[in-house]
C-alpha cells in the first residue's frame, strides 16, 4: 500500500496560504506553523496541525516546505533555536519553495551529510493567484530522483506541464532570480516607453498596439502591464520590499560569478525609489507610478470603466 506523507508547511503568507491550501484539499494531512498564529486558521479548521516551532512542524513530516520572505527567514527557520533541524528525521525531505539563495541548503547538506536529508530548491512564479489556483510554474534543482519523487506532490501546486527540473542544487533559485530580473527590466523599460509615447502626444491605446505588432514585443507589453493599464492594479499581492530583495539577491548572484550587470544595477535603483515612495507594502509592479507621477497622469487604457468600476465596489 502507497502511504500519502505528512507534508509540514512553514511560511504561510501570501503565496503560502494558497499552496498549502491546495495541499489540503488534494487530501494531505498537513502540519503547519507561522510567526503568525492567525494565518493558519482557515487550514486548522480543515483539519490541519498547528505546531509551535518549525522543529515540531519537522518532526511530525516526511517532507517539509518552506515558503518564507527572505535567505535570513529562512536559516532562521532551518537552523535557528526550534528551527527545522532540531526536528527532521533522518531520511526525510526539505523542499525550499522560497525565492533564496543556495548557502543555507548548502550548509546543510555539508554538515548534515550523514543523515540523509533530501533537499530540493523549489521556487516558483504565478503570484499569489497561482498559488491559489495551484498554476503555479516551478523550477526545481536538486537530483533527479528527488524531484520525481516529490512531483505529485508540486503537482498539486503547479501546473504540471510547467513544473521544471532545471538543473543541480541552487539551479531552481538562479532561474527564478533571473527570470525576475527581466521580468522587472522588462516593467521599467515599459514603463518608460509608455510615459515618453503619450507625453509626445500618442495615445496609450495606439502605442502599446504598435509595440505588439513590432519587433519590441513582450509577454509584459501584451498581457502583464494590462493589470496597471486595466484596473490600476500594482500587485500587492507581491510586496515592492520583497521584490527589491529579488533584484539584491540577483545582483549578489552576478557579482559572485563576475558577470557586470550595469542594467540590473539600474532596475534595482529604480525599485529602490519607488520603495522609498511608496512604502515597503506597495505592490511589485509600483514603480510604473513613478513615471506616472513625472507625467502627472495614470496610464490607463478606459479610465471611464476603471472609475465605473471602483463605484461599483465602494
Ligand atoms: P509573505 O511575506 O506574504 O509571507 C511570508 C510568510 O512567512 C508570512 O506569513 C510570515 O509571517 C512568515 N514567516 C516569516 N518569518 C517566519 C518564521 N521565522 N517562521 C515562520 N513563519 C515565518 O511573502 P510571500 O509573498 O508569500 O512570498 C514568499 C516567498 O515567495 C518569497 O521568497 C517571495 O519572494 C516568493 N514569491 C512571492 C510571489 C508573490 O507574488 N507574492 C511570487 C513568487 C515568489
Amino acid at each position: 500500500m502507497v502511504t500519502t506523507p505528512t507534508v509540514g508547511f512553514i511560511g504561510l503568507g501570501s503565496m503560502g496560504s494558497g499552496m498549502s491550501s491546495n495541499l489540503q484539499k488534494a487530501g494531505y494531512s498537513l502540519i503547519v506553523t507561522d510567526v503568525r498564529p492567525e494565518a493558519a486558521s482557515a487550514l486548522v479548521e480543515g483539519g490541519a496541525t498547528w505546531a509551535a516551532t518549525a522543529a515540531e512542524v519537522a518532526a511530525a513530516s516526511d517532507i517539509i516546505i518552506t515558503m518564507l520572505p527572505t535567505p535570513r527567514h529562512v536559516t532562521e527557520v532551518v537552523s535557528g533555536p526550534g528551527g527545522m533541524l532540531e526536528g527532521i528525521a533522518d531520511g526525510a525531505t526539505w523542499i525550499d519553495m522560497s525565492t533564496s539563495v543556495p548557502e543555507v541548503a548548502d550548509r546543510v547538506r555539508a554538515e548534515e551529510s550523514a543523515r540523509g536529508l533530501r533537499i530540493l530548491d523549489a521556487p516558483v512564479s504565478g503570484m499569489a493567484k497561482g498559488a491559489a489556483s495551484g498554476m503555479l510554474q516551478i523550477f526545481v534543482g536538486g537530483d533527479a530522483d528527488d524531484v520525481e519523487r516529490v512531483r505529485p506532490v508540486l503537482e498539486v501546486m503547479g501546473d504540471p506541464d510547467r513544473i521544471l527540473h532545471v538543473g543541480g542544487h541552487g539551479a531552481g533559485y538562479a532561474v527564478k532570480l533571473m527570470i525576475n530580473q527581466l521580468w522587472f527590466s522588462h516593467l521599467v523599460a515599459t514603463a518608460e516607453v509608455l510615459a515618453v509615447g503619450v507625453r509626445a502626444g500618442v495615445d496609450l491605446g495606439v502605442l502599446r498596439d504598435s509595440l505588439i505588432a513590432s519587433p519590441a514585443n513582450s509577454t509584459f507589453v501584451e498581457r502583464d502591464v494590462l493589470s496597471i493599464l486595466e484596473h490600476g492594479d500594482y500587485d500587492e499581492g507581491f510586496a515592492i520590499a520583497l521584490a527589491c530583495k529579488d533584484l539584491g539577491l540577483s545582483i549578489d548572484l552576478a557579482r559572485s560569478v563576475g558577470v557586470p550587470v550595469e542594467l540590473s544595477s539600474l532596475v534595482e535603483q529604480v525599485y529602490r525609489r519607488a520603495r522609498a515612495s511608496y512604502g515597503d507594502k506597495a505592490g511589485e509592479m509600483t514603480p510604473f507610478r513613478l513615471y506616472e507621477d513625472l507625467i502627472h497622469s495614470e496610464l490607463r487604457l478606459t479610465p471611464e470603466l476603471v472609475l465605473a468600476g471602483s463605484e461599483e465596489q465602494a
